[in-house]
């Protein structure tokens, strides 16, 4: 047994140190970014947020209305490839860019995603996703992946340290997807006791990919857009949000009226409620590990990618970067005890 005693840091443990900045207005700042993926070669331009691949989070909806903002989303795995057909028939290039294809590692996902992007050149993103990541099964996966789109980008995950953050992109992956635990609805960490603090997972293995010229998504745990920020600020080249996309119109989640209230289902893609419903209950050799929560119904997702969108601006103004590809280079990091002032709860 080892115990490592470096520091780990999550994104309540930082603030942003303020620095000296010639901007004049938050609208000076660039948020889109220009990539240029290390194995497909290919290039992408936009706002680097994703909506997560959760099915009451990433649906075609929230794609639709995300793109107009030049932000992604993970479209969850549980369409049917007519579904898609319908998808890409009624939506122009535009969106589809801004779209990414969930997969898991099994034979029938792997026909699956084939069958979905033959539909369209216009799909370049693949997101091949398991909640372990350190699994050697996932690498033999990317491998098959990549030899079937030398074109697609690749994303895979996920995975919280440098080492496997290089083993999967020597494999074939574009982009690594980090994060074990963090997230609003999962119980990774309760349930197994496994996991590392977002931001210093964000901060090692974004240094490990940009080594090997690849990319890292920071997935999970961002509670607000100075989360958000945090992420961009410490590496992460594009962010993931379930929750907080979670509870719109556009998130498909099922509407329940409370106390003349209305609340929006959302639950972790490995929770009881996601295996009722895809997979027939929770088998008998595993334990659930998300949980399933009520969120008060928020109306369209615009307002909220906008506020979140502002909310890096302005981070990116304080610390005097006119674009978010600056940021990380402007960004130090002061370790706190608190967050915010809660007096008024
Ligand atoms: P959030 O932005 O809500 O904090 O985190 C979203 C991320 O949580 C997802 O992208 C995914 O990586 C992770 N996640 C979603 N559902 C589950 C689940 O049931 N269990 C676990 N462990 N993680 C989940």
């Amino acid at each position: 047994m080892r115990i490592e005693q470096d520091l780990k840091l999550g994104f309540k443990d930082v603030l942003f140190r303020p620095k000296r900045s010639t901007l004049k207005s938050r609208s000076q700042v660039e948020l889109t970014r220009d990539f240029t993926f290390k194995h497909s070669g290919r290039q992408w331009s936009g706002v680097p947020i994703i909506a997560a691949n959760m099915d009451s989070v990433g649906s075609f909806d929230m794609a639709k209305a995300l793109a107009k903002h030049n932000v992604m989303t993970a479209i969850h795995k549980h369409y049917t490839v007519e579904d898609w057909a319908g998808f890409i028939k009624e939506n122009p290039a535009d969106v589809l860019k801004h779209a990414m294809v969930s997969t898991g590692t099994s034979d029938a996902d792997f026909q699956k995603t084939k069958d979905i992007m033959a539909l369209t050149d216009d799909l370049m993103f693949i997101c091949i996703d398991i909640a372990n990541g350190y699994s050697e099964h996932l690498v033999e996966y990317v491998e098959k992946v990549r030899n079937a789109f030398p074109d697609k980008v690749i994303s895979a995950g996920n995975v919280v340290t440098g080492d496997m953050v290089e083993e999967l992109i020597l494999a074939g992956a574009d982009i690594v997807k980090v994060g074990i635990g963090p997230g609003s609805v999962c119980t990774t960490r309760v349930k197994t006791g496994v996991g590392y603090p977002q931001l210093s997972a964000i901060i090692e293995c974004a240094d490990a990919a940009h080594g090997l010229g690849g990319q890292i998504i920071g997935d999970g745990g961002c509670t607000c857009a100075g989360d958000v920020s945090k992420a961009f600020g410490g590496g992460a080249d594009f962010v993931m949000l379930g929750g907080m996309l979670a509870g719109h119109e556009e998130s498909n989640g099922e509407i329940v009226e409370k106390d003349g209230h209305q609340f929006m289902k959302f639950y972790g893609m490995s929770s009881q409620s996601a295996m009722d419903k895809h997979s027939g209950g929770v088998a008998n050799y595993r334990a659930a590990e998300g949980k399933t929560v009520l969120l008060p119904y928020r109306g369209p997702v615009e307002y909220t990618i906008q506020d979140i969108m502002g909310g890096v601006r302005s981070t990116c103004t304080y610390v005097g970067a006119a674009k978010l590809k600056e940021l990380t280079k402007r960004t130090t990091f002061i370790r706190v005890r608190e967050q915010e002032n809660n007096v008024y709860g």
